[in-house]
């Protein structure tokens, strides 16, 4: 039996009032009433999960999508009609009476709350999960202040669509801000947003500096695809033209990156560097070095939309474009050590853990298949650390070559903005079969046994 897709954090001394508690915890009733519809999508059997006819073709799907463009919309379910004619139903059609349930819990959380900005956006986004019309809930959320309890839910993230992705997976997660990891992170952002504004760019760039927001949040609950992939960070929403117009919200789940960093980057970092060379780096400065990669992450991939990408590259975009955005956002540091934002062990400490969550998205696509993109995008990163001379093993990894690591970065990250940018898919595809072996993680294997 697979596990239920919910997963709940046990976090003390969260700072809420009874009122505020009563609403957090109707939203985490809302939040678990997503996990079923989301069971109901999910297939690792098959690359098109349950979005599809398990006996369509990929050829068969577009052709129909030509007639019908229901087919290869983000919020349905392709079936098989009268006489075995693939038919598009819509989500919110689909799974009625379950979302039914949900709509009715967020609008007694709106009730419950005294902060009228949620309030309202709870309500219309109670009726967006009935009526399919998910865009002027979105929009609220851009538009409202930032409050300190936060909720998503609804079809977001498309990774379990490994034929187009196209389609959108049930998912929510409930989260309580962390005023002082909030502005810290924001203080990085803001940073390398500088640098990059002085850079030209092109027409086809989606340009929203000006509107992004960010938050670190302890989250209390995942549900839905959310849980599957114990993600650590969100950048909502997904569309470029909604990001241009309206802007992005950035959201940290410090509370999956706690279970994470102790159950595998910590670990892992035991395993795979040598002995000696792990005295250098204190638990802490490797536990920042990883929510950096993370916030590097997200800083990257807010400064690397292009409108037309997607488009271009196809079913391969997740794979550049996750890997391109971690990059991109661990090049940007350089200016943050010139200027003393940050130390040079402390970016070391940024480059040892990407090596280290490298394992972790391979171990975790393993049994994930949602994460393979990641999976692939950093075996790309470790092989051309390798070719560049950056990483060596013998006893584990010994003093990487930072340096070199760092010119491979710069280089790695020009590559992947030309792909973004302009690039075909069979660009992308020579790209990813040069680099992409996934030879560079089997010969860690014994080092990694036992982990999870
Ligand atoms: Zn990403």
């Amino acid at each position: 039996m697979i596990k239920t897709p919910i997963v709940k954090f046990n976090i003390k001394d969260l700072d809420l009032t009874t009122s505020e508690k009563k609403v957090a915890q109707t939203l985490m009733k809302a939040a678990e009433s997503i996990a079923p519809i989301y069971e109901k999508q999910e297939n690792h059997e098959f690359p098109g999960a349950n979005f599809y006819p398990h006996d369509a073709t990929k050829e068969e799907i577009e052709k129909a999508a030509e007639k019908n463009p229901g087919i290869l919309n983000p919020y349905t379910m392709v079936e098989r009609g009268a006489g075995g004619k693939l038919i598009a139903i819509p989500y919110h059609v689909k799974f009625k009476s379950q979302l039914g349930k949900t709509s009715k819990l967020l609008e007694a959380a709106a009730k419950l709350t005294k902060n009228h900005d949620l309030a309202h956006r709870l309500h219309l986004q109670a009726h967006s999960l009935l009526d399919g019309n998910y865009e002027l809930s979105d929009i609220y959320w851009l538009s409202m202040k930032p409050y300190k309890i936060d909720i998503a839910i609804g079809p977001i993230d498309r990774l379990d669509d490994k034929l187009f992705f196209k389609k959108a997976s049930y998912e929510a997660w409930v989260g309580i801000m962390d005023e002082e990891a909030t502005q810290k992170a924001k203080i990085i952002q803001q940073e390398i947003y500088d640098v990059r504004r002085k850079i030209f760019s092109s027409s086809q760039k989606a340009d929203f500096l000006d509107k992004t927001k960010l938050r670190v949040d302890k989250t209390l609950i995942f549900s839905g695809l959310f849980a599957r992939g114990m993600f650590t960070s969100n950048s909502l929403p997904v569309d470029p033209n909604l990001m241009e117009k309206y802007g992005i919200e950035i959201t940290f789940f410090d509370s999956s990156l706690d279970v994470k960093f102790a159950k595998q980057h910590y670990p892992i970092f035991q395993s795979v560097f040598e002995k000696e060379f792990q005295k250098d780096y204190s638990k802490e400065v490797l536990r920042e070095g990883s929510f950096r990669n993370v916030l590097l992450h997200e800083i990257g991939h807010s400064l690397l939309r292009y409108k037309d990408s997607e488009e271009r590259l196809k079913e391969l975009f997740p794979v550049i474009d996750e890997l391109a955005a971690t990059i991109y956002g661990i090049k940007s540091c350089a200016s943050l050590v010139l200027k003393g934002i940050m130390t040079e062990q402390e970016l070391e400490a940024i480059m040892i853990m990407f090596i280290c969550r490298a394992f972790t998205w391979w171990l975790d696509s393993q049994t994930q298949p949602s994460v393979e993109p990641f999976a692939l995008g950093h075996a790309i990163a470790l092989n051309y650390f390798l070719a560049a001379g950056a990483l060596q093993e013998q006893n584990g990894i010994s003093w990487p070559n930072f340096s070199k690591m760092f010119m491979a970065i710069e280089e790695l990250s020009n590559g992947l903005e030309a792909l973004i940018s302009l690039g075909s898919r069979s660009d992308a595809k020579y790209f990813i079969d040069k680099y992409g072996s996934f030879m560079i993680y089997s010969s860690f294997v014994n080092r990694l046994k036992g982990l999870k």
